[in-house]
C-alpha cells in the first residue's frame, strides 16, 4: 500500500472536498481521508422518517455539553461532509461583515482580509457550486456581477408573499442557491442527501471531479486519530489513520486538515506531543477556543383557511435587518424562507401528537428561518477528553438580538395575515454552521491559521473548512468556506510552482 503522498487533505466536505477538486490539475499525488462512506443513493435519501425519525444519515457519535451531558450532535460522515445534507443556500459575506460590527451583546471582530480580497474567489465558488441567484436586488450584498445562474422561480405562494413584503416596505432577494441542471425542485432537500445527485454539495462538485483524475485517491471509512510532528517539532511527518481497523501512517510534505470545526479542533488538539503540549500549532491557546453556531430559530406562519400548495419553497430571504433593527441600532440577522416542514418533522418537537395532525396543520403553514450572529468568545470551546472524546462548551450569545429578530418576523407574518406563528429552536445543540474554532489573522499571537490558513506554528500544516472564520456573520457559511479554499488552493499553486 503506497503510504508516501504529495498532499494528504483530511476530510471531504466543503473545504476538503473543494480543496482536492482545486488541486487536482497540479498533477500532484493527493489522498483524501474521509472517515465517513459514500451516501447511497437509496429511497430512503428523500424519507422525512428516515431522516428526521431514524437519523438514517447522522452520526451515532455522542459529543458531551459543558455540563458533561452527552448529545448526539448534528453533523454527518460521509463523502462530501456536511454539504449532502445542507439547503444549498450560498451566500457571500457582507462587505460590513469582514470589519468590525459593534453588536448588541459585543463586538463582531475583524477579519484580515476585505470583501475585495475574496470577491473573485466568489465569483468562481459560484460557477463551481453553479449558484443562481439574482444580482443588485438584495440591499446589503457587495458589489458583485451577475449569477452564474438565474434564480429559482418563487412558487405562487411565496410569489403572492414577495408582493405583499414588498407592500411592507421590505426588499425581498432571491436566496443564492446551488443547484445543478438537473434539479427537480422537490420538498426533500435541506436536511436530506439529494437521490438523484443535483445538489451542488461537495461530493458532485468537488471530490467527484477531482477522484477521476488519476492523481487523486480517495479512502473512505479512513479516520485520522493524530498528528505526528518531525524532530524539530515545526513539520508534520505523518498522519496516523484507522482503515478497516487497521493503524495505518501515511506522510506528505503538505497536510491540510478540513474536518470541521469542532472535528479539526479537536485532531489538533489529540495530537499533543512534548513541544506541543497544549495541541498542535496552539501557541497562541487559541485551538478550540471561539467557537460560533448561528442563533436560529424556525418559524411557521400558520392560517387555517389557506392550504399551501408549494412544493419548492426556500427561494426568498429579507435582510432588511442584517444591520439594524426597525426599534434598535444594532444588527439583527436574516430571514429565510425555509424547505417545507413534514409531519414527521414536526411530530420529532411534540411526539405525542399524530402524525396526520402536523400533516394537516403543515399544509397551511408557510416555513421561515430567522438567523442572527453568534460572537466569538473564549468560553465557547471545544475540549478532547482522557478518552478522546469532543466536549463543546457553548453558551449562546447575542440573544437580544435574535429576540428581536423573532419579534420581527413574527409581526411580518401577522401583517402577511397568519393567524399564529409557532417558533422551534434547536438551541445550543445545533452545530450546523459550527466555525471559528482555529481563527485566521496576521498575529501569530492573536490567530491560530494566517491568511492563506497555514497554522502559524507548523509550517506543512493547513486548515481550510469552517474553523478559520474571525466571526460568524448571519448568513450561511458555505460559500465563504469553498471560496476561501479555492483562495488558498491558489497560493500553494504558486507557491509551489
Ligand atoms: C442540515 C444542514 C443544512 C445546512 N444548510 C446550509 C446551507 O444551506 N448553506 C450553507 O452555507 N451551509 C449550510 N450548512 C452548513 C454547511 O454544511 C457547513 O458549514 C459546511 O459543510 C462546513 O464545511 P467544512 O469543510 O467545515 O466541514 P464538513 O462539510 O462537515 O466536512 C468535514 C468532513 O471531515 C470528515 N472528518 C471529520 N473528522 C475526520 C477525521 N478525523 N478523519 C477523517 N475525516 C474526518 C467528515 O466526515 C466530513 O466529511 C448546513 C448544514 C447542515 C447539517
Ligand atoms: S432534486 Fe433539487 S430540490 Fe430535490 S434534493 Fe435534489 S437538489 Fe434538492
Amino acid at each position: 500500500m503506497n503510504t508516501s503522498f504529495d498532499i494528504i487533505i483530511v476530510g471531504s466536505g466543503a473545504g476538503g472536498g473543494t480543496m482536492a477538486r482545486a488541486l487536482a490539475d497540479t498533477g500532484a499525488k493527493i489522498l483524501v481521508i474521509e472517515r465517513g462512506d459514500f451516501i447511497p443513493q437509496e429511497d430512503q435519501n428523500w424519507s422525512a422518517e428516515a431522516v428526521w425519525k431514524q437519523l438514517r444519515y447522522r452520526t451515532t457519535e455522542t459529543w458531551r455539553d459543558e455540563g458533561g451531558i452527552p448529545f448526539r450532535p448534528y453533523t454527518h460522515y460521509c463523502v462530501g461532509g456536511n454539504t449532502k445534507f445542507w439547503g444549498t443556500v450560498m451566500y457571500r459575506l457582507r462587505p460590513e461583515d469582514f470589519g468590525v460590527v459593534q453588536h448588541e451583546d459585543g463586538v463582531s471582530p475583524a477579519w484580515p482580509i476585505d470583501y475585495a480580497t475574496l470577491a473573485p474567489y466568489y465569483d468562481r465558488a459560484e460557477q463551481l457550486y453553479g449558484v443562481h441567484g439574482e444580482a443588485g436586488v438584495d440591499p446589503t450584498e457587495g458589489p458583485r456581477g451577475p449569477y452564474p445562474y438565474p434564480p429559482v422561480p418563487h412558487a405562487r405562494v411565496v410569489s403572492e408573499i414577495v408582493t405583499r413584503l414588498t407592500q411592507q416596505g421590505l426588499h425581498p432577494s432571491a436566496l443564492p442557491l446551488g443547484l445543478q441542471p438537473s434539479c427537480i425542485l422537490c420538498n426533500t432537500c435541506n436536511s436530506f442527501p439529494c437521490k438523484i445527485h443535483a445538489k451542488s454539495d461537495a461530493e458532485v462538485c468537488g471530490i467527484g471531479p477531482a477522484t477521476k483524475q488519476a492523481n487523486v485517491t480517495l479512502w473512505t471509512n479512513a479516520r485520522a486519530h493524530r498528528l505526528f510532528t518531525d524532530a524539530s517539532g515545526k513539520r508534520i511527518e505523518s498522519v496516523e489513520v484507522e482503515r478497516a481497523g487497521q493503524m495505518t501512517r501515511v506522510s506528505a510534505p503538505l497536510v491540510i486538515v478540513s474536518c470541521g470545526a469542532v472535528n479539526s479542533a479537536a485532531l489538533l488538539l489529540r495530537s499533543a506531543n512534548d513541544q506541543h503540549p497544549g495541541g498542535l500549532a496552539n501557541s497562541s491557546g487559541l485551538v478550540g477556543k471561539r467557537y460560533m453556531a448561528h442563533l436560529a430559530t424556525m418559524m411557521q406562519g400558520f392560517h387555517p383557511f389557506r392550504v399551501n400548495d408549494t412544493v419548492f419553497q426556500k427561494t426568498v430571504a429579507i435582510n432588511d435587518f442584517y444591520f439594524k433593527g426597525p426599534h434598535s441600532p444594532f444588527p439583527l440577522g436574516q430571514i429565510q424562507s425555509q424547505g417545507r416542514t413534514h409531519g414527521v418533522m414536526a411530530q420529532t418537537v411534540a411526539p405525542m401528537f399524530p402524525v396526520r395532525a402536523f400533516e394537516a396543520w403543515s399544509a397551511r403553514g408557510v416555513d421561515w428561518l430567522a438567523m442572527t450572529e453568534d460572537l466569538p468568545r473564549v468560553e465557547n470551546r471545544v475540549t478532547v477528553e482522557a478518552n478522546g472524546g469532543i466536549r463543546l462548551h457553548y453558551q449562546p450569545n447575542n440573544l437580544r438580538a435574535h429576540k428581536r429578530l423573532v419579534r420581527e418576523t413574527r409581526c411580518m407574518l401577522r401583517k402577511l395575515g397568519f393567524w399564529m406563528v409557532v417558533t422551534h429552536s434547536h438551541k445550543s445543540k445545533n452545530t450546523t454552521h459550527q466555525c471559528g474554532t482555529l481563527v485566521f489573522g496576521t498575529d501569530p499571537r492573536k490567530s491560530v491559521l494566517d491568511t492563506y490558513c497555514r497554522t502559524h506554528d507548523i509550517e506543512n500544516l493547513l486548515v481550510v473548512d469552517a474553523s478559520f472564520f474571525p466571526s460568524s456573520a448571519a448568513v450561511n457559511p458555505g460559500l465563504t468556506i469553498v471560496a476561501q479554499a479555492l483562495r488558498v488552493a491558489d497560493h500553494i499553486k504558486s507557491t509551489r510552482a
